[in-house]
């Protein structure tokens, strides 16, 4: 742990929604600290008053609008040997939460930065989901506009790693509409509302889960864990073949019959390029 007598900036995590998880360190921090910036003063009134801390004046806004501004005021406090305390309004800020420009701004200046850690609705998530944690990707939100979260889906069709994401209620039905046409065998879980009373995870096939969802009213705070593409199995060269002859006989140019083929068995664009090339040759 830091020297607490030096200027610092802690970033400390806060409660998915049980505040039973505020850690004795994040209270002790929240209770002592010269300023606590967060990213809605009213919303962390609340976390204060529950925990029978008085703000006392310490509260001050820190939010996407007005990160790099107050980086500036953060910066001149922990100068003048503050304990600076940046929170967000649940879990851990600068995970799909503003916090990431003022460290950067912070660590450049040459000042401490430290954590208190705690929640994450990710971390939490992959830990109930019961889908292979050795390796994931977290995609924070989704684009709003298709054509960009196709996109990303396209990302996914050889991503090996487990996928994480946030996603709003309104969104969900769509977002499994969309991976179900895709995705349909991968295994995936809603996980909803975790710590809160109405806690609740939803696993199954894409498929499954897609269709429990229709007809549901879905509400609360939602983290999708989506298996990652399983290995592929091994390229039937023959079939490669078979296939970049048919297309050169139907008339396709040699690129053309390569990147369908390579697209269809998972092999490279030049491979499959030569192997349409030495076939054009022999036909
Ligand atoms: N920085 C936060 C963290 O570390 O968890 C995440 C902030 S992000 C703006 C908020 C999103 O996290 C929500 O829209 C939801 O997708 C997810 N989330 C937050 N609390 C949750 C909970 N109790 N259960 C499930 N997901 C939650």
């Amino acid at each position: 742990m830091t020297d607490l007598s030096a200027g610092q900036l802690v970033i400390v995590a806060t409660p998915l929604g049980n505040l039973g998880d505020l850690s004795a360190r994040a209270l002790a921090l929240l209770a002592t600290a010269d300023a606590v910036f967060c990213e809605d003063t009213r919303h962390s009134r609340t976390l204060f008053s529950a925990n029978s801390i008085s703000p006392n004046g310490r509260l001050f806004a820190l939010h996407e609008h007005n990160e790099l501004e107050q980086s500036v005021e953060v910066i001149a406090r922990i100068s003048r040997g503050e304990t600076i305390v940046l929170i967000s309004d649940a879990g851990t800020p600068g995970i799909s939460d503003p916090g990431t420009r003022v460290v950067a701004a912070v660590a450049k200046a040459g000042l401490t930065v430290t954590t208190a850690p705690g929640p994450s609705a990710v971390i939490a998530a992959l830990s109930v989901a019961g889908i292979d944690t050795e390796r994931f990707v977290m995609e924070g939100f989704l684009p709003r506009k298709a054509g960009e979260r196709a996109g990303r889906y396209q990302e996914w069709v050889n991503e090996r790693r487990t996928i994480a994401f946030y996603e709003s209620p309104q969104r969900l039905v769509t977002t499994f509409g969309e991976l179900a046409e895709r995705f349909g065998d991968r295994q995936v879980c809603i996980a909803r509302e975790l710590t809160k009373l109405h806690e609740e995870l939803i696993r199954g096939t894409v498929a499954e889960v897609a269709a429990k969802l229709q007809g549901r009213e879905i509400l609360g705070e939602i983290v999708v864990i989506l298996a990652g593409a399983s290995e592929a199995p091994p390229v039937d060269e023959a079939m490669v073949t078979d296939c970049l002859r048919e297309r050169l006989v139907a008339g396709d140019s040699t690129k053309a019959a390569a990147n369908y083929a390579a697209q269809l068995y998972g092999v490279s664009n030049r491979s499959a390029y030569e192997l349409a090339l030495a076939i054009r040759s022999t036909l």
